[in-house]
């Protein structure tokens, strides 16, 4: 029987510990500030946009939810991302994607300050990332490691499977894994004995997006099984891609979905945007001549 790492404790700590920060900078007259620009109407966006704003209330923190019709203009969308920019009261800016398909994710992304770009997706970020010296970690990912950590499992050595490998989850998973020195193979739609390689993992994590993927020939005894997936059942139920109930009795620790890696995620952007306003008090500080 595996240990379930419990998402919404490790989140709930991680919250805590930024609310006590934000309290400290309240008394330094600092409120973190963070804007998320929603455009259009996906419900599960709105959704995590409305979690988003509701953590922030929880921590302390000021923030500002734009929306705009499904028919704003990327040039629109880049005016509003040019002047949260220069406003000194918001230190964290997040557009929640998917964006409409007639604007272009990237160049929207790119335009976001690097000092706010508290979802760390911009290339001067994930640059940073790369070269081990990223300030800001992408929040899902960051979110993991937070979660392989309370399980008490080293990474340093191990066998660590990532399937997937998109930019915002699968790729910056494989590189915090690796900086903590885990010998790090990515899987994904082309990768030849797929089971084989996830049979090999001390850590596995799964972020594919498909229900019942992960089943418990892919697993090893006693590894740790982190599910990144959010899917939807046959019966419209929320589930992970891991067949939980056939790979729990196999694994040593397994997220549960929903309340296992979700959770992380917005804790991690309240770490992000509470680092960011600690950084931009700073440099504020040093332009004004204060130290
Ligand atoms: P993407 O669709 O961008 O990436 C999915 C990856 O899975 C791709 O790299 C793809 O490979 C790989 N894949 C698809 N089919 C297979 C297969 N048969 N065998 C091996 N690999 C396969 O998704 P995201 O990375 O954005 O998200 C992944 C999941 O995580 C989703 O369910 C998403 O909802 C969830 N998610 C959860 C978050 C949270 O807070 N918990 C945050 C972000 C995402 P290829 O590149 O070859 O196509």
């Amino acid at each position: 029987m595996a240990i379930i790492i419990d998402g919404k404790q490790v989140a709930a700590d991680v919250k805590a510990r930024v609310a006590k920060e934000a309290e400290r900078l309240a008394e330094l007259g600092i409120t973190p500030g963070l804007a998320v620009i929603i455009v259009g109407d996906d419900p599960a966006s709105k959704i995590y946009v409305r979690n988003k704003a509701k953590a922030c209330e929880e921590v302390g923190f000021y923030s500002e939810v734009i929306t705009k019709p499904e028919k704003t203009t990327q040039r629109e969308l880049l005016e509003i991302i040019d002047s949260l920019n220069k406003r000194a009261d918001i230190d964290g800016i997040l557009v929640q994607l998917p964006l409409p398909k007639h604007i272009n994710e990237k160049a929207v992304i790119g335009a976001i300050s690097p000092k706010k770009d508290v979802d760390a997706f911009s290339p001067f970020n994930v640059g940073k990332l790369m070269i081990g010296d990223g300030v800001f970690l992408p929040c899902t990912p960051a979110g993991v490691m937070e979660l392989i950590k309370s399980t008490g499992v080293e990474v340093s050595g191990k066998n660590c499977v990532v399937i997937g490998r998109s930019n915002i989850v699968g790729k910056p998973m494989a590189m915090l894994l690796l900086q903590q020195s885990g010998t790090v193979t990515i899987c994904h739609s082309k990768t030849e004995n797929l089971a084989e390689v996830c049979s090999k993992a001390d850590i596995l994590v799964s972020a594919v997006g498909r229900p019942n993927f992960v089943t418990a020939d892919m697993v090893k005894e006693g590894a740790v099984v982190i599910d990144v997936g959010i899917n939807h059942n046959e019966e419209g139920k929320m589930c992970g891609d891991v067949e939980f109930d056939e790979v729990e009795p196999k694994a040593g620790f397994i997220t549960p979905v929903p309340g296992g890696v979700g959770p992380m995620t917005i804790a991690m952007l309240m770490d992000n945007t509470l680092k960011a306003a600690i950084l931009n008090a700073k440099s504020a500080a040093k332009k004004s001549g204060k130290k």
